[in-house]
């Protein structure tokens, strides 16, 4: 008999099954039950800017509700923000970018999701980071696909291997996502890599959902995209958004970069899902791209303070090394030093040291032996953890 997944009484369809999770929201839950005992919790779980969504940002918005933007708005998006977007992913990418080619979302997340539905299903292969954004594996098995890890190591600073990359590519690989800067580990692909990716993609008639949403948090080089090299720019899906760049994590607010005619495949999956997207949302996006960019400068530059100073505080723990990751904000330090599990010491941390942090698993079973740390907090906050975790550890060793 067919094996049918419960939720209490409650039969659920056999896809509920493939759905996975992205556990940074379960651990909030459990460092909020902490706190609410009495208990202090440093958080570094949750990946979004501590910071305010700059005052001309949110003024736009205001006076975007204030005249009337409080009703439905074209699936797609607004004009004014699609072309904003097309203009600023044209400048920054260095492509011709149409409008047409944009569909804005409640967030860069939905992307994910529509385009990974709208793309495959049984039979299709995709190949994704490991470590990665949890979601990615997820939807993958969602839609019905067969997941394909690519590892992600420690000793490549955490890019691919273009080798390793194209052992894993067969006839029924439909789609390659990467990540630049890259969650979990900061890590960025360089322009050899994109160079092999692009090469396998045309060779193998792929597409590539490259998920850029930490772009502009980049610490030393550049973290180039794959749309620019030859034959690219039909085959790659960009993921973006204002979430992280703007700290506007709860306006919702995001989009994708793709060819035209899936473009209008995707929109037809909004118009199924969620209709469209906030239009006071939209206008104050266009404020964000059109405005002055100078708070994100101040928010990256506080980001790269902080990078250093918990890079150089975790190195300084006996049993855990880190390297220096060159985007997003996130470090990804190794722990096997400690002789435990990921899981053992994210959970030793939260309950004996108060501080929330992710185990590498929950990013994959190549993220065994790691912890995923966000510095999307205070430098002070960063320098209490920083002296909860060396005392805690100091007591395993
Ligand atoms: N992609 C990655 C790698 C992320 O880490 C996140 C958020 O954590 C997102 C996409 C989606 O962000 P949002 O839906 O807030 O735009």
């Amino acid at each position: 008999m067919e094996q049918r997944f419960h939720t209490g009484s409650i039969v659920l369809a056999e896809r509920m099954s493939r759905l996975g999770t992205e556990s940074a929201f379960d651990v909030l839950v459990r460092a909020r039950a902490l706190e609410a005992q009495g208990r202090s919790v440093v958080h570094l779980e949750i990946g979004e800017p501590d910071f305010d969504t700059p005052a001309h940002i949110v003024e736009a918005g205001v006076d975007a509700l204030r005249s009337g933007q409080t009703h439905y708005t074209p699936a797609a998006g607004v004009p004014e923000l699609r072309q904003a977007i097309a203009e600023y992913v044209g400048r920054t990418r260095g492509v011709a970018c149409e409008a047409e080619r944009v569909v804005v979302t409640p967030g860069g997340k939905p992307i994910m999701f529509f385009t990974i539905l709208a793309l495959v299903g049984p039979g299709d292969e995709v190949i994704y980071p490991d470590p990665g954004f949890p979601i990615y594996e997820s939807v993958i098995k969602f839609a019905g696909a067969t997941p394909v890890p690519l590892p992600l190591r420690e000793e490549n600073d955490f890019g691919f291997d273009v080798a390793e990359l194209e052992s894993l590519v067969t006839e029924r690989t439909r789609l390659v996502i990467v990540n630049s800067p890259h969650n979990p580990t900061g890590g960025i692909i360089d322009a050899a890599a994109l160079a092999g990716l692009a090469r396998l993609a045309v060779e193998h008639d792929f597409l590539v959902l490259s998920d850029e949403i930490y772009t502009r948090m980049v610490y030393q080089g550049s973290a180039p995209s794959v749309i620019g090299l030859p034959g690219m720019l039909e085959r790659t899906i960009i993921l973006d958004g204002f979430s992280k760049t703007y700290a506007m994590t709860g306006w919702r607010l995001g989009y994708g970069v793709m060819p035209p005619g899936l473009a209008e495949q995707v929109t037809r999956l909004v118009i199924n899902c969620n209709s469209c997207t906030p239009g006071f949302s939209q206008l104050a996006a266009v404020a964000a791209l059109t405005g002055p960019q100078d708070e994100v400068e101040t928010m990256v530059a506080e980001f790269h303070r902080r990078r250093d100073a918990i890079v150089n505080g975790l190195n300084e723990i006996p049993g855990i090394t880190c390297r220096t990751p060159a985007g997003a904000f996130y470090v990804f330090p190794n722990i096997t030093g400690l002789g435990r599990s990921s899981d053992e010491i994210a959970n030793i941390l939260l309950n004996q040291a108060g501080v929330s942090l992710l185990a590498g698993t929950a990013f994959g079973r190549n993220g065994e032996g790691y912890l995923r740390l966000s510095y999307a907090n205070s430098l002070a906050n960063i320098e209490e953890a920083l002296d909860r975790i060396a005392r805690t550890v100091e007591g395993l060793l």
